[in-house]
């Protein structure tokens, strides 16, 4: 079992890395139509090709703010039998985000800042929760940003393994209802040093977060590369994304990652889940976190 938090400072901001859980994701899903050959060189599997996945989100306290870059899978129970929110075998949950936030001494009342990437289940499940048999923010004092278009769009696109439309619309009408949404065009501050940057692909409205408070600045890729193998081969990627848009979007961004020698933040890679990328001949490679 990995650790389930992991934590540094970065200029002005800790942040800190949440585990959820982990799980086996069988490379046939996680690089569909890649032929083994070429991917078992690169990514490390089990007996039966299968990559350990991490389901991680983010806290981030700046001097100013209290900052959750995803909220995980909330009360939707991923490894509850025949469910089919993530497609990975043998699910195991850590203590969650509330064990995360305990860790750093922090309550869900403290949350002032809600961040989504983008509306899958194991993203934005847990934005809200059900108290009294209803639904409500699980963060009773944050806002919310969500780009405008993953708003609209997130239950067009055709998802059937990761994504379940009624999770993200069950936090639709919650969140909707409390009033507590604020829809996001374009690249856009939503407090000091943390901003929200489009990066579609994934989904329609996908974002990835970057987080500068001095020093290197850190983002949080979100669903935009699920595993380092991606950064050396830019069209690898799982099924039902819209690869040309991922594509395209990955060849806007790395190079501003570079440019900036940023740190880099994985949605699903094992803790501490960072990393930098440097160039590889056309394509990166990816250099992990070390102290
Ligand atoms: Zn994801």
């Amino acid at each position: 079992m990995t650790e389930a938090v992991w934590s540094r400072q970065f200029g002005q901001a800790r942040i800190t890395v949440i585990c959820e859980g982990t799980g086996w994701w069988p490379l046939e899903r996680a690089l569909a139509g890649v032929p083994e050959e070429l991917w078992r060189p690169l990514v490390e599997t089990d007996g039966e090709n299968r990559k350990l996945i991490s389901f991680n989100l983010v806290h981030v306290q700046t001097p100013g703010a209290s900052i959750l870059l995803d909220t995980g899978f909330g009360d939707f129970d991923p490894a509850a039998p025949n469910q089919s929110l993530v497609p990975v075998d043998h699910m195991q949950m850590t203590g969650g985000l509330d064990a995360g936030l305990s860790v750093l001494g922090i309550a869900r009342g403290n949350i002032t800042h809600v961040l989504i990437s983008h509306m899958h289940a194991d993203h934005i499940g847990g934005a809200t929760r059900v108290i009294d048999g209803r639904r409500v923010p699980a963060f009773p004092n944050a806002r919310y940003y969500v780009m405008q278009d993953e708003w609209d769009l997130a239950g067009t696109w055709h998802q059937p393994l990761a994504y379940v439309p009624e999770v993200a619309e069950a936090q639709k009408q919650a969140l909707l209802t409390a009033g507590v949404v604020e829809l996001v065009r374009g690249e856009r501050e939503a407090t000091a040093g943390i901003e929200l940057i489009p990066a579609p692909g994934e989904s329609p409205g996908h974002a990835i977060v970057r987080i500068a408070t001095g020093g290197t600045p850190v983002y949080y890729l979100g669903d935009l590369f699920h595993q380092p193998a991606e950064f050396l081969h830019i069209d690898w990627m799982p099924r039902y994304k819209h690869a040309e848009m991922l594509i395209a979007t990955r060849k806007q961004l790395l190079p501003r990652f570079v440019a900036e020698d940023a740190w880099l933040i994985l949605a699903h890679e094992p803790l501490p889940a960072m990393g930098r990328v440097a160039p590889a001949g056309a394509a990166y490679r990816w250099i992990p976190f070390s102290a």
